[in-house]
């Protein structure tokens, strides 16, 4: 119960994986023999295959990156000749540090005013604050879609729509919300969006960054080397066409593999059903938390806000000391902050207790946490 922090990944992914790396495995983009030809056509239509799946129309690009912190740390670097000094940017108290922290540096850099915008204890963005922020008009709003807190899911439509009317570029944080929900980034008109493939039954190592092409092409790449280039001679270098542009070096190609796999994966079983479980699962364990006397739900309690990431506190009781009887007792949880110490701070935490449901997750599991809770707060109290 801490697909939050990573998934596990289905019996067909690490097939598919497997199947390339014994009998397909080349560079990409490299050579001309057959097998490198192949290799390529599969990494370029699971670029397709993600694309597709994220509703991106012909507008955006999609980049293979090492991750979502790999991802937003290009946005922000690339961001960065185009926020002048006394803008603002604006982010969210909850967002986790890989879309915070730098901010926080890009702000400190060019002279520009980090302004973060509160969640209520609930969760939900103070959209009071929000609107008032954006009445500066911020360089840059970023927000997460969905926090890997509380669970909720912020309202990245409305965000993005004022964001944009603002003249502001919208960064969204889609980590933990492209396991849980059906994503149109044609709808949403986020100028960028990026996520990670083991968040959602694919393998570490790899990630996506979306974006507008036309912001992507004024953009400078972070990491320069080979397959970026169009020439390069002593004195300068051109870059290649999107996406090569920002894949410098040899890239995760079986990692990219096995995302486009986890997206077939997730089609065949239909987003839908995922959810519907998701739900019925997160509504069975909330309930159940809510007749334990001195559990505080840190998120909303409602279904229709929310996935199936479950924070909580117990009075007086160490989040750490409690994972680790869970622990003992078989139980799979993590204790701690969750790369967001503002938000910790915020709501005056110094630790939480995250469960995190994944499509793999069955009543049984919430009844053994259930259990295993009960006997670490009888321990512990
Ligand atoms: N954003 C959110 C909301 C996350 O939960 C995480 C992972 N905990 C990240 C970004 C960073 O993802 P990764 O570590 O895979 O780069």
């Amino acid at each position: 119960m801490d697909s939050a922090a990573t998934s596990q990944l289905p019996e067909s992914v690490i097939s598919v994986m497997n199947k390339f790396m014994r009998q397909n495995n080349a560079n990409i983009h490299r050579g001309q023999y057959e097998l490198s030809l192949s290799a390529t056509n599969k990494y370029e239509a699971a670029r397709e295959v993600v694309k597709k799946w994220l509703d991106a129309d012909s507008n955006y690009e999609a980049i293979f990156t090492a991750g979502a912190t790999a991802a937003l740390n290009q946005v922000i670097f690339g961001l960065k000749p185009f926020i002048k000094k006394g803008q603002c940017i604006v982010v969210s108290t909850d967002n986790h540090h890989s879309n915070f922290v730098g901010w926080q540096r890009l702000a400190r850099e060019v002279g520009a005013r980090l302004v973060v915008v509160p969640v209520h204890r609930n969760g939900r963005l103070d959209l009071t604050a929000f609107r008032k922020a954006i009445k500066d008009k911020p360089a840059v709003v970023a927000i997460s879609h969905v926090s890997n807190v509380t669970g909720v899911v912020h309202p990245v439509n409305e965000i993005c729509n004022l964001a944009q009317k603002a003249g502001s570029i919208s960064v969204i944080d889609g980590a933990q919300a492209v396991a849980h929900l059906n994503v149109s980034l044609s709808k949403m008109k986020a100028d960028f969006y990026a996520f990670s493939a083991h968040k959602m039954y694919g393998p570490t190592g790899v990630g996506v960054l979306i974006g507008r092409s036309e912001l992507l092409q004024t953009m400078e790449p972070l990491l320069t080397g080979g397959g970026m280039i169009t020439e390069v001679t002593e004195q300068k270098t051109s870059w290649a066409p999107l996406p090569q542009k920002f894949e410098a070096g040899t890239q995760n190609i079986v990692g990219v593999i096995g995302l486009g796999a986890a997206v077939t994966w997730w089609h065949k079983h239909s987003s839908q059903a995922i959810w519907t479980e998701e739900e019925k699962l997160t509504k069975y364990l909330l309930h159940q938390l809510s007749k334990i006397e001195p559990v505080e739900i840190i998120g909303p309690t409602d279904l229709a806000s929310r996935i199936g990431v479950v924070s909580l506190k117990i009075k007086n009781l160490h989040a750490h000391d409690l994972a680790e009887i869970l622990a003992d007792q078989q139980v799979a949880v993590r204790a701690g902050h969750h790369c967001t110490m503002p938000l910790h701070r915020l709501l005056n935490l110094e630790a939480t207790l995250r469960v995190s449901l994944g499509a793999y997750n069955t009543p049984a599991d919430i009844d053994k946490f259930i259990t295993a809770l009960k006997i670490a707060i009888a321990k512990l109290s």
